[in-house]
């Protein structure tokens, strides 16, 4: 895991964002889901394994509910310290626009409570392009997969919510779940 492409796409002395370093294990695992209104309103889903923060850009947002097969996109790992942002990102630079946390917690293999264990088939999972995992977040909770497209655009996955008790069988959308987050919010531009 390497943060050279998170540094290369920044300029440190004009974004808020923080410097990328490979951070130790810290024992639990965290994840964190931004809310990150830039050109395109998305989702940043980033799973803590090995130092670092895997990223997928969900454009629809994460869905507790199993019918759902949520595209994310797979994009360059992320520091540990960004699961901490939330700001804005001056125009003209790479991702420019707004970042809210939306929610955050710790995470763990399916197969294992052992973080150290866990996180070792979590790897696997990420190399093999499946892998299942249980969120212990405010909004998404219990578990859920990431399975690898084949044959379609680079880096493309998909994040499905598995039928289990935390599961809504409702429509799910993560915009109408915007409760926690601090500050006043910047609404999706309609233009
Ligand atoms: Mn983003």
């Amino acid at each position: 895991m390497a943060l050279e492409p998170y540094n290369e796409k920044r300029n440190f002395s004009h974004t808020p964002e923080p410097k990328g370093v490979v951070a130790k294990n810290s024992g639990q695992l965290h994840f964190v889901v931004q809310r990150h209104l830039a050109s395109k309103l998305h989702y940043d889903f980033r799973l803590e394994m090995a130092g670092v923060l895997k990223s997928w850009a969900i454009p629809k947002g994460p869905s507790m509910n199993p019918a759902d097969k949520r595209l994310a996109v797979e994009v360059e790992d992320h520091p540990i310290a960004y699961g901490a942002f939330e700001g804005d990102i001056p125009a003209g630079h790479y991702g420019a626009g707004h970042v809210d946390i939306w929610d955050n917690g710790f995470y763990r293999a399916v197969e294992t409570d052992d973080p150290i264990e866990g996180e070792k088939l979590l790897l696997q999972g990420l190399q093999e392009g499946s892998f299942s995992f249980v969120l212990e977040g405010k909004k998404l909770q219990g578990e859920f997969s990431l399975i690898r497209m084949k044959g379609r655009q680079k880096g493309a996955w998909l994040l499905i919510k598995k039928k289990d008790a935390a599961a809504v069988e409702e429509d799910y959308d993560s915009e109408a779940h915007l409760e926690d987050i601090r500050d006043d919010i910047p609404k999706q531009s309609t233009e």
